[in-house]
C-alpha cells in the first residue's frame, strides 16, 4: 500500500498549479483555477483560513472607499457582483450558508461626510443623510457583510467537493528554481513540481521574494466580540466611526474593530487597544457601554501601500504568480482577485 504521503505526492505530480497559502485568497484562487480546468494543489502551513481571513470583520467594502485608489474599488465592485453567485455555488457544493447580508452601513465620522457624498454621486451608488441617536450620519445602504468564518468553512467544503488536493500543516520552505523559472515548492517531505506556482501567503508572502517583502508586510488588527445588553440594535448592521467600526451579524453577534498596527509578526492583544476601541464606540453608540467583552483577538493583514494588491505574473521569474497584499479589504476583493489571476494563468497556457 502506498503511504498517504506517496499518494499525495502522486496527486500533486499531475498539478498544473501549486498554491502557497490557504486563506480566503488562496482558496478562492484554487476554485477559480479548477473551474477553468486547471488542476491545483494547495499547500497551507497551518489550518485553512485560520489567519487573517478568520480574524477579519467581513465588511464587503473598503471602510471609506473615497480614500482608496480606483484599482481597489474596481476589484471590490467586481467582487460585489460575484459574491451572490459565490454564495449560491458554495451553498450547493458545501452546504454552508456564508451569511451574505445586504445590511448597509451608517457613517458617523462627520469629517468624511462631504467626501462620502461626492464619491457616491461619482460612482452612482445611493447614500442619504440620516441620524443615529442625536448624531448626524450618512446611510450607505449598498454595503454588505459576510460571516468570514463561515466563508472559510464553505470554501474548504467546495475545495473538497472539487477534489482539490490540500496539504495542511505543511509549511512551504522555499520555491524550487531552475534558472529564471520557478518549478514548484520545497516542503519538508521533498519537492513538489508544477508549471505554475501562486503565492497567496498573506502577510508572509514577502518571505518568497525580496521585492514583495518591500511591498507587503504584516499589519496587526485587533478585534473584540461583545455580548450586548438588551438595548442593542436587533437587525444586522455596520457602523463606521473614526478609527473604529461595529458589525452586528444576523444573529446579533457583535464585533468591534479594529486597530491597524505595525507590530511585525506579533499577534498578541493589548489592554490599551481594547480600552480605546470600547471608548470610541461607546461615545457614538451608547448601547456599547453596557456590552460585555467576550473575546479579543488579533490577526495579521497583508499590508500594502494604499491597500492595492499584487495580482499577476512575477516580473522576473517565469512560472511564479502572486495574489497578495489585500490589506484591509481582502475579503471584499477575494472573488475578483481570484478570477483575474486564474484568467491570466489560463491564457498563458
Ligand atoms: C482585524 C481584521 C479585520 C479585518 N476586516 C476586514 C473586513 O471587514 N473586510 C475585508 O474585506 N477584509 C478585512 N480584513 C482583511 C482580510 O482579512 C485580509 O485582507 C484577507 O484575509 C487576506 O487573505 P489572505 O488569504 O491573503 O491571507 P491569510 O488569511 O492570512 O492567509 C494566508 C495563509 O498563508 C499561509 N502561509 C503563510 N506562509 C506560508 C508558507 N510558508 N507555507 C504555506 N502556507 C503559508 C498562512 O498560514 C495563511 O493561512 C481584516 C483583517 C483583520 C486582521
Amino acid at each position: 500500500m502506498p503511504s498517504s504521503h506517496e499518494a499525495a505526492f502522486r496527486s500533486t505530480a499531475v498539478s498544473d498549479v501549486i498554491i502557497v497559502g490557504g486563506g480566503a485568497i488562496g482558496m478562492t484562487t484554487a476554485l477559480a483555477l479548477q473551474a477553468r480546468g486547471l488542476r491545483c494543489t494547495l499547500i497551507e502551513r497551518g489550518t485553512l483560513g485560520a489567519e487573517s481571513s478568520w480574524a477579519g470583520g467581513g465588511i464587503l467594502a473598503p471602510l471609506r472607499p473615497w480614500h482608496y485608489p480606483q484599482r481597489v474599488w474596481d476589484l471590490v465592485a467586481r467582487s460585489r457582483a460575484l459574491y451572490a453567485e459565490l454564495q449560491d455555488g458554495l451553498q450547493r457544493s458545501s452546504g454552508v450558508d456564508i451569511e451574505l447580508l445586504h445590511c448597509g452601513a451608517t457613517l458617523l465620522d462627520s469629517a468624511d461626510f462631504d467626501l462620502a457624498r461626492e464619491w457616491h454621486a461619482r460612482v452612482g451608488l445611493p447614500c442619504e443623510n440620516t441620524h443615529c441617536g442625536n448624531a448626524e450620519a450618512i446611510a450607505m445602504p449598498w454595503v454588505q457583510q459576510v460571516r468570514n468564518p463561515r466563508l472559510i468553512r464553505a470554501l474548504r467544503g467546495a475545495m473538497e467537493a472539487s477534489g482539490i488536493p490540500v496539504w495542511e500543516q505543511t509549511p512551504v520552505q522555499a520555491l524550487c528554481r531552475d534558472g529564471d523559472r520557478v518549478t514548484g515548492v520545497h516542503i519538508d517531505q521533498g519537492a513538489l513540481r508544477a508549471p505554475h506556482t501562486v503565492v497567496a501567503a498573506g502577510a508572509w508572502s514577502g518571505h518568497f521574494s525580496e521585492s514583495v517583502s518591500a511591498r507587503v508586510r504584516p499589519m496587526r488588527g485587533q478585534m473584540l466580540r461583545l455580548e450586548p445588553a438588551s438595548d442593542h440594535p436587533s437587525a444586522a448592521g455596520i457602523w463606521l466611526l473614526p478609527e473604529a467600526y461595529v458589525i452586528v451579524r444576523g444573529d446579533g453577534t457583535t464585533l468591534l474593530g479594529s486597530t491597524v498596527e505595525d507590530a511585525g509578526y506579533d499577534k498578541s492583544v493589548t489592554p490599551e487597544a481594547r480600552e480605546r476601541l470600547l471608548r470610541t464606540a461607546a461615545s457614538y453608540l451608547p448601547w456599547i457601554k453596557a456590552a460585555r467583552v467576550v473575546d479579543h483577538w488579533a490577526g495579521l493583514r497583508p499590508g500594502s501601500a494604499n491597500g492595492e494588491p499584487i495580482i499577476g505574473a512575477d516580473p522576473a521569474l517565469r512560472g511564479l504568480w502572486w495574489n497578495t497584499g489585500h490589506f484591509r479589504t481582502g475579503l471584499a476583493m477575494a472573488p475578483a482577485s481570484a478570477e483575474e489571476l486564474a484568467e491570466a494563468i489560463r491564457t498563458t497556457g
